[in-house]
């Protein structure tokens, strides 16, 4: 369990979350016994390079992970609950109406050959039994407070009809419509201009602020990072390395992968500068190297770090740190 906030336990406590997939070439690990917990009103970014295991952790905690993907072990305890022990119908209905996930591409959650109002109107007509005209009325004012122009126009439109950008912010209306406890939210404003980014994450924190509702944030962002979260949790090839209070983290990441991240953002007082770049590629999941994954990049390798897993060591902090460095 993450040490990083007192007070009423967490919404979400996810432990030792593991998720393969096995084509005939061999077993691989996409999720490796990940711990972590998400508290009420908290913003929890999952940072990472691309292919660190961020979005397929999301997946497995909601019973999303595409097949010949399965999650092998561990717990997603959300209100108290275990999501993964439950049936596909029983965690449908706890995905409808109190967590919702955001994904970059919004034509995987929106149906192309229905409207976008019946859609967004969806979720109050299932979930509160609402008539299709109290639906349609609810649907049209959370467009609006996505920031959509003319709802009531865009109620009768389709999918392909609107911009990309206009679709990312019916998919985040679909997905706020019922104040979910629990949104979690996959690079959501990747495709989006920087005033709308901007705009949807204030929506996101206002909500989570509002109504206590809990964000894990996952991208690969830090300056997003940096807007809206207030903890973060750094993966690396499928497991989890840190997990802190954001201050904690921007002050100076423990772990040398979120060390190298934060190294590599651009900043003013640094212009003219070359940028530092983490050497070496992120390991392919078939390939994994022995111990800390992260040695054959790590610029602070020692002894036992190809031979041996390290395990998470808490820090004064908050923080939890897996580097054998604080042994
Ligand atoms: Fe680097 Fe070793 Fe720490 Fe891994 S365990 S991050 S290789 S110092």
């Amino acid at each position: 369990m993450s040490p990083r906030q007192a007070g009423p336990g967490p919404l979400l406590s996810v432990a030792g979350l593991t998720t393969v997939f096995e084509p005939p070439s061999g077993r691989l690990t996409a999720v490796d016994g990940v711990d972590l917990d998400v508290f009420r009103g908290q913003i929890l970014a999952v940072v990472g390079d691309s292919g660190c295991g961020k979005t397929m952790r999301s997946l497995s905690v909601l019973g999303l992970v595409p097949p010949p993907g399965r999650v092998v072990s561990g717990r997603a305890v959300f209100a108290g609950r275990d999501l993964l022990a439950l049936s596909e119908g029983e965690r449908r209905a706890v995905r409808g109406a109190r967590a919702s996930m955001i994904f970059q591409e919004p034509m995987t959650s929106l149906n192309p050959v229905l409207p976008i109002g019946e859609q967004v109107a969806e979720p109050v007509r299932v979930h509160r039994r609402a008539s299709k005209r109290e639906a349609l009325g609810a649907a049209a004012a959370m467009l609006a407070k996505v920031g959509l122009p003319d709802p009531a126009r865009v109620l009768s439109r389709y999918p392909h009809e609107l911009s990309g950008g206009q679709r990312q912010r019916a998919m985040i209306a679909m997905a706020l419509i019922l104040s979910p406890q629990l949104l979690i939210a996959d690079e959501p404003t990747t495709a989006l201009d920087v005033t709308v980014q901007r705009q949807i994450l204030d929506l996101v924190s206002g909500l989570s602020r509002d109504t206590g509702t809990a964000v894990v944030l996952v991208t690969h962002n830090l300056g997003v990072v940096a807007q809206v979260a207030n903890a973060v949790a750094v993966m690396y090839a499928g497991r989890l390395v840190e997990d802190a209070p954001v201050e904690a983290f921007f002050e100076g990441p423990a772990h040398p992968y979120g060390q190298g991240l934060l190294a590599s953002l651009p900043r003013l007082a640094d212009r003219g500068r070359r940028l530092s770049a983490i050497p070496g590629m992120v390991p392919s999941l078939s390939r994994l190297p022995s111990g800390c994954h992260f040695h054959p990049r790590c610029p602070r390798a020692f002894g036992p770090c190809a031979g041996e897993v390290p395990p998470f060591f808490p820090l004064p902090d908050g923080r939890r740190v897996r580097c054998w460095l604080y042994a």
